[in-house]
């Protein structure tokens, strides 16, 4: 019997891919993810909402699709080590599948300001980090510079192969559903997503409009200008200076959709509603995708709604349970507890 009936996405749309007989594939089986009812959401919002939970990939988060492509790319042209700059879960995808082939991972990070699960990843897969004292665009340029002077491979979503594998998931969304969304919402960082959802829909000639949420204190997007100290909950999207502006700009203006802000508090509410209501956890970025179409509810066009929960709640620990209060813990006795239960 094969319990693996998937067997990763660049197996699952070879013949969409840029792979070829000799290129060596390097798979944890990512992809596949869930396209997820969302009973409470459509009712709130007056259409059939799903949800892409793209934290049931390999580590936790949709970069694993483009990671896949790009590491074995980087093997195919004999490269002994890759690089990037990371909010955190681009380092964590890029140490397990460096980790995998066999070969090295470099990872450049702003100090202090990746989350818990994601720096776990990066150190338990082996990857050799250098925090700085800097913001991610910071780490981006250095990591720009390294990979042009030294022999490592440059796995942000810069590099097309990412962006080719991200595909996937909007091709997933096709077979799944059967017809194209009417919208598609997502969060936006460096924009690399948004962009290959569209070049992906496209592909297939499918043309939901796509929503893109950038959190308030990093919506250089939105503004149409850079920020160059973005502040946001929500550090996967933490981002002044996206790397593939154009490609969201264009993926908006191409399908007759928006990108707009949501707040750090509409983005931790929906964070918890995701959880409570839906029995989803993503992480706080995640949310933001989900809080700009409750947000913007009233312009939905008629059709079902696609959103992707971009990464796993588990990737941030310490947003979840800083929302929440355990209150002084109580004797272990039944009448103390039942105290505290107000029963
Ligand atoms: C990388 C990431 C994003 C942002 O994606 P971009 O392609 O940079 O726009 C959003 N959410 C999570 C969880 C991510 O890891």
């Amino acid at each position: 019997m094969d319990l693996n009936r998937w067997s990763g996405v660049i197996a699952e749309y070879r013949e969409r891919l840029p792979v070829g007989p000799d290129t060596p594939i390097v798979t944890l089986l990512e992809g596949g993810t869930p396209l997820l009812e969302a009973p409470a959401l459509s009712e709130l919002v007056g259409r059939d909402v799903y949800l892409k939970l793209e934290g049931s990939n390999p580590t936790g988060s949709f970069k694993d699709r483009g990671m896949t492509l790009a590491v074995s790319k980087a093997l195919e042209d004999g490269a002994t080590a890759v690089a990037c700059a990371s909010t955190g879960n681009t380092s964590a995808s890029a140490a397990a599948y460096a980790a995998r082939a066999g070969i090295a991972a470099i990872v450049i990070l702003p100090a202090g300001m990746v989350a818990g699960g994601k720096l776990a990843q990066a150190i338990v897969h082996g990857a050799t980090i250098v925090p700085i004292d800097g913001s991610f665009d910071d780490a981006l340029s250095l990591v720009l510079e390294l990979t042009a002077t030294h022999d490592a491979a440059l796995v942000n979503s810069i590099n097309p192969y990412r962006i080719d594998g991200q595909q996937t998931a909007a091709w997933e969304v096709m077979d799944v559903l059967g017809e194209s969304p009417a919208v598609h919402a997502l969060p936006v960082g460096n924009a690399g997503n948004i962009t290959a959802y569209w070049k992906g829909y496209t592909a297939v000639e499918a043309a939901p409009q796509m929503w893109g949420f950038q959190a308030a204190g990093a919506a250089p997007i939105v503004h149409g200008a850079i920020v160059d100290d973005p502040e946001t909950i929500a550090t996967a999207i933490r981002i002044g200076n996206p790397a593939s502006w154009d490609g969201a700009t264009a993926a908006r203006d191409a399908s007759g959709g928006r990108i707009e802000v949501v707040t750090d508090e509409e983005i931790l509410d929906t964070y918890r509603f995701l959880a409570t209501a839906e029995g989803v956890f993503c992480e706080p970025a995640s949310a933001a995708a989900v809080a700009g179409v409750l947000k913007h509810r009233d312009a939905l066009p008629p059709g079902p709604v696609v959103c992707t929960l971009t990464g796993h709640g588990l990737k941030d620990p310490e947003t979840a349970v800083t929302t929440g209060q355990l209150g002084e813990p109580v004797a272990p006795r039944l009448d103390a507890v039942l105290e505290r239960l107000e029963l």
